[in-house]
């Protein structure tokens, strides 16, 4: 099945819901990355949220990052998001692999770890960046960005994200994700409503990773809650790193640190972090580089 994500709305029309299906993008990363299990399912679950996020930007030049530090043995879990959707995520320690849980699932929260922060930024093309920040719940992810979009965007959320991975072969049966949030004016029986799927929704994944379709999933979800479904998009993992990009990163180090590298490699190699892509500077080039860097 496709990647997808469906919008639409619920209730009459007050309140808003985004859903992700997307196996083939979280196995890309888990591919790309060399993702152990638990850093499949922690990577995976802020992708999920990272691309439905995306799939409301406008603009081609708008973007939608979330950066969560949680001191777990996991490192800094990096997402990116711009419109398409299109997403690319890093984990500084990526096959860091935990024993599963008591309960048997994998222990996303001691990976992330949760002394520590979400931080979101929606670059939305305009002077300035917006920049929101909580204090994490649980570090299982989901909890961290339903407290983000309440805390710190005045926006009460039920988050749902799911992945769910082979216990043998690590690959990715299935992963699914649900953003409901009320709209201004929405009536307390619409609330009531939501809260009362809390318990049907965590089935998206399994569902999923059965093969059933997401509409149909959610068809069944929000049986009596007057399902309109708005628009559907196709996510995808796509980095969007290039030449120039990795020109503007060596300029940035300064006079001094790329003077430093000709006299002592004579060439540079820049691995980017998001796609492992592979970008080589000889002498010549670096040097063409430090005279630009000198001018004004
Ligand atoms: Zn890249």
């Amino acid at each position: 099945m496709k990647d997808l994500i469906l919008q639409g709305t619920l209730r009459q029309n007050t309140i808003r819901f985004s859903a992700i299906s997307a196996k083939e993008l979280v196995g890309e990363a888990q591919a790309i990355h060399s993702l152990s299990r638990t850093a499949t399912a922690a990577l995976g679950r802020e992708l999920l949220m990272t691309a439905m996020m995306a799939g409301q930007l406008k603009n081609d030049t708008d973007s939608v990052s979330s950066i969560i530090s949680g001191g777990g043995p996991g490192g800094n879990l990096v997402a990116v998001g711009r419109k398409g959707p299109f997403v690319k995520g890093t984990a500084g320690n990526p096959q860091v692999e935990l024993p599963p849980r008591a309960d048997g699932k994998l222990d996303v929260g001691g990976y992330v770890g949760h002394a520590g922060k979400l931080t979101v930024v929606r670059d939305l093309s305009m002077k300035e960046p917006y920049v929101g920040m909580c204090n994490l719940i649980s570090g299982e992810v989901a909890e961290d960005f339903a407290e983000y979009f309440t805390a710190s965007e005045q926006q009460p959320s039920l988050v749902y994200l799911g992945v769910r991975v082979d216990v043998l072969s690590g690959h990715v049966l299935g992963a699914g994700g649900i953003l409901i949030q009320p709209l201004p004016g929405c009536p307390e029986a619409d609330i009531d409503y939501v809260m009362s799927l809390a318990g049907s929704i965590p089935k998206l994944t399994k569902r999923l990773s059965e093969g059933e379709q997401l509409q149909q999933i959610l068809s069944d979800i929000f049986s009596d809650g007057g399902l309109l479904f708005t628009d559907t998009l196709h996510p995808a993992y796509a980095c969007d790193c290039s030449r120039e990009r990795m020109e503007r990163a060596l300029l940035s180090l300064g006079k001094q640190e790329l003077q430093q590298i000709i006299d002592e490699d004579g060439q540079a190699e820049l691995v980017c972090h998001f796609c492992n892509s592979k970008y080589t500077f000889c002498r010549e080039e670096l040097e063409t580089l430090l005279q630009q860097g000198a001018q004004p």
